[in-house]
C-alpha cells in the first residue's frame, strides 16, 4: 500500500498570488532533476507536486546504473542487474550488456535527487491549467513576463515554468487524452521474490503488440506487462505471468507513458520527461532521458536566471536541443512497430544471431549513447546542452 504523505485539510494553506523565479510542476525524475540543476544560482525556484516527494512510485525503477553514478544517486540501489534474458514461445537468450542496470528505490531516490536541489522549495499542490496572467497575455506581454499557473491552492506564477508533469501534458494548450493519444500502458506487481536477470518476453499471449519484464530489486521482484496499444487491457497479463513465474499479484501500480517525442516547448513553457515523449518507444525506458532532458532544460534556465541570456532564447535553444534527438525516437518505434509484427520464430531466431558478445556490446553501446551519462558529468554553470549525447 502506498504510504500517503501528503498535506491535507488545514495543512494546505493557500498559495494564490505566489511568484518565483522559477517554476517547476512536477516532483518526480524530470522535474527534480531540472531544480537540481538550478542549485547554487540563488533563484527562487518552487517545485509543486499532487504527491509528497518520493510518495507515489511511478514505474519498474530501472534505469543504467551508469546514470544513478553520474547523479551521485548510487544510494538509492537495491541491486545491480548485469544481465537481461530475452524470452519468446520458442526460445530464451541472455546477455551481458557492456554496462548493468540498476533497480532502485524510488522513494529514496527522489529523497537523493531533492537533498542536491539547494533552496529550493516544495508545496503539494495539484496543477490545474496554465491561465491567462493578470494584465495580459504574460507570454507575449514583455519577453519574461510571468506565466500563470491556476493549481488546487491558488494561483502561482513566474517567468520561467517547467512541465515536467509526465504523460498528460497539463501546461499545454492541448493535454493528452488515451486512448487516442500515442501513449502506451504498463502495469506491475511488486511481490517479493528476486533473481539476477532483468527479464522481457516477447510473447502474444502475453501482449499482443508490447513486452512484459520482470526486475528484481533486492527481494522484491518488480513483474509487468506495457501493451503499445493502449486499447489493450494489461491487468489479465501481468496477472498471467506473475502467476507463470510462482509470485502473487500484490502491490499494483500502473500509468502511461508516451512513444512518441513531442514539443519541448510551446507557448513560453518547457516541456520535460513524459511531458515531453522523452520516453524511449519499444523499451518504455524514459527515467534516464527525463534525467538527460532535465539537465538539458536546467541548464538553459541557468542562463537565464544569470543573465546570459532571455527566455525566448533558452525556449529555442532547448527546444532544439530536443528537436535534434527526434531520429533516434523515431527509430525507436520504428522497432517497436516492426519487433511484435514479426514471426515469432523469426524472432527467436534473431535473438539468437544478436547473441555474440560483440554485437551485444555494439548494440546496447548505442542505446546508451542515445543519452549517455556522461552528459551529466560537466560542470553545471559551465555546460552548454546544445550539443548532443556524447
Ligand atoms: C509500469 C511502468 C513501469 C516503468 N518502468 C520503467 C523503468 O523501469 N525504467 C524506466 O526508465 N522507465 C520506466 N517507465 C517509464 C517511466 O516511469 C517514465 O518515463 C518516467 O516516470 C517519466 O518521468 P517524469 O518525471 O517525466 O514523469 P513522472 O515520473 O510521471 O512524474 C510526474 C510527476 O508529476 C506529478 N503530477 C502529475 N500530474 C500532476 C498534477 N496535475 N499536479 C501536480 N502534480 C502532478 C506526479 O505526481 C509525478 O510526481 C515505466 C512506466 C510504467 C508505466
Amino acid at each position: 500500500m502506498t504510504r500517503r504523505a501528503t498535506k491535507r485539510g488545514e495543512e494546505r494553506t493557500s498559495l494564490d498570488g505566489t511568484s518565483a523565479d522559477v517554476l517547476v510542476c512536477g516532483a518526480s525524475f524530470a522535474g527534480l532533476t531540472v531544480a537540481r540543476e538550478l542549485a547554487g544560482t540563488g533563484a527562487d525556484v518552487l517545485v509543486l507536486d499532487r504527491y509528497e516527494i518520493g510518495e507515489r512510485q511511478t514505474s519498474a525503477c530501472a534505469a543504467p546504473t551508469p546514470w544513478l553514478e553520474a547523479m551521485g544517486l548510487e544510494g538509492s540501489i537495491r541491486q545491480e542487474i548485469p544481465c537481461m534474458g530475452f524470452h519468446t514461445p520458442h526460445g530464451s537468450v541472455r546477455y551481458r550488456l557492456p554496462w548493468s542496470w540498476s533497480a532502485f528505490d524510488y522513494r529514496e531516490l527522489c529523497r537523493l535527487l531533492w537533498a542536491q536541489c539547494g533552496g529550493a522549495r516544495f508545496e503539494t499542490a495539484k496543477v490545474n491549467a496554465r491561465v491567462e496572467a493578470t494584465g495580459g497575455d504574460g507570454a507575449n506581454e514583455t519577453p519574461d513576463a510571468p506565466i500563470a499557473v491556476a493549481t488546487d491552492r491558488g494561483v502561482v506564477s513566474a517567468p520561467l515554468v517547467v512541465d515536467a508533469l509526465g504523460w498528460r501534458r497539463v501546461l499545454a494548450a492541448r493535454s493528452y487524452q488515451p486512448p487516442d493519444a500515442p501513449l502506451s500502458r504498463g502495469l506491475e506487481v511488486h511481490p517479493p521474490g528476486g533473481g539476477e536477470d532483468l527479464d522481457v518476453w516477447i510473447d502474444r499471449s502475453l501482449a499482443r503488440r508490447g513486452f512484459a519484464w520482470s526486475v528484481p530489486a533486492d527481494g522484491e521482484q518488480r513483474v509487468g506487462v506495457g501493451s503499445y496499444e493502449p486499447r489493450d487491457h494489461v491487468k489479465g497479463p501481468t496477472e498471467d505471468l506473475a502467476e507463470r513465474l510462482e509470485r502473487p499479484a500484490v502491490r499494483y501500480q500502473g500509468n502511461w507513458f508516451p512513444h512518441r517525442l513531442r514539443p519541448a516547448t510551446e507557448a513560453g513553457v518547457f516541456f520535460v520527461g513524459d511531458s515531453a515523449g522523452h520516453c524511449f518507444a519499444l523499451s518504455g525506458e524514459g527515467i534516464r532521458t527525463a534525467f538527460y532532458f532535465g539537465i538539458a532544460c536546467g541548464r538553459q534556465l541557468r542562463r537565464v536566471v544569470d543573465g546570459e541570456m532571455a527566455r525566448a532564447e533558452a525556449l529555442e535553444r532547448y527546444g532544439a536541443f530536443s528537436a535534434r534527438h527526434a531520429p533516434a525516437f523515431r527509430r525507436a518505434l520504428r522497432l517497436q512497430r516492426l519487433i511484435p509484427a514479426l514471426p515469432p520464430r523469426l524472432l527467436t531466431r534473431l535473438f539468437a544471431l544478436l547473441a555474440r558478445q560483440a554485437l551485444v556490446d555494439r548494440s546496447f553501446g548505442w542505446y546508451l549513447d542515445q543519452a549517455h551519462p556522461a552528459f551529466a558529468a560537466g560542470p553545471r554553470q559551465a555546460a552548454d546542452a546544445h550539443g548532443t549525447a556524447a
